[in-house]
């Protein structure tokens, strides 16, 4: 079955054209400036050139539309006709509690995402305009929903609970929800296939490590625990989001830079991180550079999301009592050589033991812990496209 993955963001939207026969990629594109001057279609059949489409797109329905003729298309399509396409995946954000699976999409399905506009108010709303986008282009393919939160609705209550007055959970579902579930499902899956242990042996750390960035703790199969919360601004340090903080500071700073409302929440999210540190930039490799000229902010930085997220695995080693494999995935994880260095640096007698020959490799699944260390060490890039695809496969097929 042929299936096409879609991701909307507010004014972006990405896709993938997968053939489940044998998982492969036969198009992938980006759709930029949705409802903005400039928008763009850029659509790459695999081993073609790519190929670029400008041309106004006021809305989700235009992009998709432009996207599924490009589908179509003699030159760089990839399918006859649409109804190849057996079903389509959403990546939709925010489930709340509804939902710890991915599901087919019905009006109740759309109602329930409707009811988590208010937890997850940038994504949510983009993703409802793919999913009736599709429904109108589409109307007789069915659809499924991945959710980023579904997969850590295993975690127990003292994991996401907070201690503030617990009727604020019962009133407004005020509660860690965690994010980047389907990432670190997929990292997990296949640790346990490429140490061809069943999963249900195993205790993981995942680390997720990208723009965002989030560790997950999956004990059997199951996530534990995660760092993030009631919004992917908690935990990690990241590239422009603060993670973890005294929530006094925030009032503090409100009064002492007398902020307008609204802006200190922006401040934490587009300002601060590594690129709050550094001043220089929330890409790692700007910093790289920065700090081999010399830059002590750079380097301060990158010690403080190396610190942070050191801090989360020693935390999750305590919560599994032990762990098995430790799992690199994202921009940062998948091609930071130095950093997975940091992070894995002098943590020998707790059994980690990173293979600084082996780690010197970018974006390729491999282990790379020494032989004699007693957790091993992956490098395992993403693919939450693929995750989209299989949970979507599976529903379709009624084995979910
Ligand atoms: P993601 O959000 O997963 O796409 O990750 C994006 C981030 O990965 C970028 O902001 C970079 O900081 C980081 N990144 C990508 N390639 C490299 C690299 N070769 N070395 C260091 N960091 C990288």
């Amino acid at each position: 079955m042929i299936i096409l993955v879609i991701n909307c963001g507010s004014s972006s939207l990405k896709y993938q054209v997968i053939d489940m026969t044998n998982e492969t990629v036969l198009a992938k594109g980006l759709v930029e400036r949705i409802g903005i001057e400039g928008s763009a279609l850029t659509h790459e059949k695999t081993g073609m050139d790519k190929y670029k489409l400008i041309t106004p797109m006021e809305t989700h329905k235009d992009a998709i539309g432009h996207v599924l003729e490009a589908l179509i298309d003699e030159g760089h399509g990839v399918i006859k006709s649409m109804d190849e396409i057996g079903a389509v995946g959403h990546r939709v954000v925010h489930a709340g509690e509804k939902y710890a699976h991915s599901v087919l999409i019905n009006d109740e399905v759309i109602s329930d995402i409707e009811d988590c506009v208010e937890l997850a108010p940038l994504h949510n709303p983009p993703n409802l305009l793919g999913i009736a986008a599709c429904k109108e282009l589409m109307p007789n393919t069915p659809m499924a929903a991945v959710f980023d939160t579904a997969f850590h609705q295993t975690m127990p209550p003292e994991s996401y609970i907070y201690a503030i007055p617990y009727e604020y959970y019962e009133k407004y579902g005020i509660r860690r929800y965690g994010f980047h579930g389907t990432s670190h499902k997929y990292v997990a899956e296949r640790t346990a296939h490429i140490l061809g242990v069943n999963i249900k042996d195993l205790k993981i750390i995942t680390c997720h490590l990208g723009n965002g960035a989030s560790v997950s703790a999956i004990k059997r199969g199951k996530c534990i625990d995660t760092s993030m919360g009631f919004t992917p601004l908690e935990g990690l340090v990241m590239g422009t989001r603060s993670g973890d903080l005294d929530p006094a500071i925030v009032s503090f700073i409100k009064k002492k830079e007398k902020l307008p409302s609204g802006e200190s929440t922006n401040i934490l999210n587009k300002k601060s991180g590594v690129l709050g540190i550094s001043g220089v930039s929330s890409d790692f490799r700007d910093l790289e550079e920065a700090v081999a000229e010399g830059n002590e902010r750079a380097a301060l930085a990158l010690k403080v999301f190396a610190h942070k997220v050191r801090f989360y695995i020693g935390a999750y080693i305590a919560e599994m009592n032990g762990v098995d494999a430790i799992v690199f995935t994202a921009g940062v994880g998948e091609n930071d050589i130095g950093m997975r260095d940091i992070i894995c640096n002098e943590l020998g007698n707790l059994g980690i033991k990173l293979d600084l020959v082996k780690n010197k490799v970018r974006g390729k699944e491999t282990i790379i812990s020494r032989d004699d260390s007693r957790v091993s060490i992956l490098l395992i890039p993403t693919n939450e496209e693929l995750m989209i695809a299989k949970d979507t496969l599976k529903l379709v097929q009624g084995k979910k």
